[in-house]
């Protein structure tokens, strides 16, 4: 039998990914790559359900008593109001991208914030001023995490209201908005010492284009791209050229995994096997 074959007995309990689409997930692989590494009884498998069908699909994970679930894109906001209670995290987010069992009850929680800055303090350390690019799904789970670690934020969106919404969310932790165009852009890079594009610009298959100025890129300054599709964007490619240290979102991507993981099983899994498993299915074509 091979090293990935599957061994499904009656007593194989069952992690999912539900997402539309779902077909390019790079979950799958990372999750099953850790439970063959650490010889669990455990199968992750990706569904695609219909935004519509999600309310059925939770009834489903009751029903056949999954062990817990991952959600992506469109499903992250409309799980808030299908479980039984929601972490801090997945509250103040309103954002759930991982189902788990905690005394009987389907939670919810949201592990993009924290696996970002646990990617970041494996990288360095906390920033004093972040520059966040982006104030969509993930720009707001990071801006939560930051502002929660007293980094100072300057948030740009291409729609400036949505940053605003956020900020005034965000309330008193010290979070300044500037429009998304070159110049303000600059500036706020004189300032921060960290920059994240929490935007897709960049991911495949629109690659070749940045969402900052390359000219704005200091030396000194560490710039993270959230996209992990491709590995190396043009953002990146402009920050290393700059002298600047680059990190790509698969780190980010493993960390939050990672998280759901330890929800689910109590165990904390082997991260670089998780990367390996994920750079692998990109360099796939994922
Ligand atoms: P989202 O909720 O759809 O938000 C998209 C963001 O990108 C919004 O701020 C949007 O601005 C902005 N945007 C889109 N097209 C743009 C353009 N042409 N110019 C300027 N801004 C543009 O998506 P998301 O869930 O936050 O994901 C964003 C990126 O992060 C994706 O590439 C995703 O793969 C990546 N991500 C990575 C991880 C990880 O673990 N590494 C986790 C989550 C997300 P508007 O508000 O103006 O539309």
């Amino acid at each position: 039998m091979s090293e990935t074959a599957l061994r499904l007995t009656g007593k194989t309990r069952v992690l999912a990914v539900f997402g539309c689409p779902v077909e390019h997930s790079l979950s799958p692989a990372m999750h099953n790559a850790a439970i063959r590494a650490l010889g669990l009884d455990l199968v992750y498998v990706p569904f695609r359900v219909e935004p519509e069908r999600l309310p059925d699909a939770v009834a489903g994970v009751r029903a056949m008593g999954f062990l817990g679930v991952n959600l992506t894109i469109p499903l992250k906001e409309r799980a808030v109001s299908l479980v039984d209670g929601l972490t801090e995290a997945a509250a103040r987010v309103e954002s759930v991208n991982t189902l788990w069992w905690k005394e009987g009850l389907l939670m919810g929680d949201s592990t993009d914030g924290p696996g970002f800055i646990s990617s970041l303090e494996e990288a360095g350390g906390l920033p004093e001023t972040a520059l966040v690019l982006g104030a969509g799904g993930s720009g707001r789970a990071i801006c939560f995490a930051l502002a929660q670690r007293g980094v100072r934020i300057i948030l740009a969106n291409r729609t400036p209201e949505r940053a605003r919404r956020l900020a005034a969310e965000l309330g008193e932790a010290g979070v300044r908005v500037i429009p998304m165009d070159a110049d303000a852009l600059k500036e706020a890079c004189r300032e921060a010492d960290l920059v994240v594009n929490c935007t897709s610009v960049g991911m495949s298959p629109n690659i070749g284009v940045s969402p900052l100025p390359e000219e704005a890129i200091r030396g000194e300054q560490t710039v993270y791209d959230l996209v992990y599709n491709p590995p190396e964007t043009r953002l990146l490619a402009d920050a290393r050229a700059a002298g600047a240290r680059a990190i790509n979102g698969v780190r980010m991507l493993v960390h939050q995994g990672a998280y759901s993981f330890r929800l689910w099983t109590g165990i904390q899994p082997p991260l670089d096997v998780m990367e390996a498993a994920v750079m692998e299915g990109l360099l796939q074509g994922a």
